[in-house]
């Protein structure tokens, strides 16, 4: 990784830290920083948000939490290890509730952090995507249009912005119990796994000619 593309990252780290736009988020800090992943990642993963007992208090996206645990053992199977990925949000603060519950970003949220989205994927320019969630796949909307729904195209391999796009389902416990069991995740990430393989392969075999 090139240092200028590590300087830039600060910079837009230290800049979404400081960032006060969306006033119900003002007490919340952004979660972007060298513990989000590599910068030179096979995938870019883009979730919703930083959750309360996960990423908020943890500082890392999908560390600590059941969603964590749950996203570990689908990165396992297909062999991704943490240190070959990064990891984003549409939202980069966590929403929450006046009782401090976890709540849905608002819509307006999204828009107000969709700026640091474009300039994340812009700068670390990954070959595939995967989106985790409706949420994340919507905000990829306000960046280049595309018509994808994750319960139609979840597990499957498509274009998006000149880039591989994987879109798949959160891996929190509530979607698990009610949208997407744990098996069938399991085959969504298979096809993320085989679109990996198909690009490396097809790298390899250019760099052999
Ligand atoms: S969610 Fe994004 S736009 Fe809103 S305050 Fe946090 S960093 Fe800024």
């Amino acid at each position: 990784m090139s240092s200028t593309k590590q300087k830039l990252f600060l910079s837009l780290s230290a800049e979404a830290q400081r960032c006060l736009i969306c006033s119900e988020m003002r007490d919340k800090t952004a979660v972007l920083s060298e513990l989000n992943g590599s910068l030179d990642p096979r995938v870019l993963f883009i979730a919703e948000a930083p959750g309360r007992q996960g990423a908020d208090r943890t500082r890392r996206p999908f560390w600590g939490d059941k969603s964590g645990e749950n996203f570990q053992v689908l990165l396992d199977s297909i062999g991704l290890r943490r240190e070959e990925i990064f990891i984003t949000n549409a939202v980069l603060c966590s929403p929450r509730k006046p009782n401090g519950a976890n709540r849905n970003p608002k819509k307006s949220e999204i828009k107000n952090c969709a700026n640091f989205l474009r300039r994340t994927i812009d700068l670390i320019d990954p070959k595939i995507i995967a989106t985790l969630g409706a949420v994340s796949l919507e905000a990829l909307k306000l960046l280049e249009n595309h018509s994808f729904f994750v319960r139609s195209h979840a597990g499957k391999i498509v274009s998006w912005n000149s880039k591989i796009l994987v879109p798949l389902y959160h891996p929190s416990p509530q979607v698990i119990a009610s949208h997407r069991r744990m098996d069938q995740q399991l085959k969504d990430y298979a096809a993320l796994g085989e679109a990996i393989s198909n690009l490396e392969a097809a790298a390899r075999m250019k760099f052999d000619r």
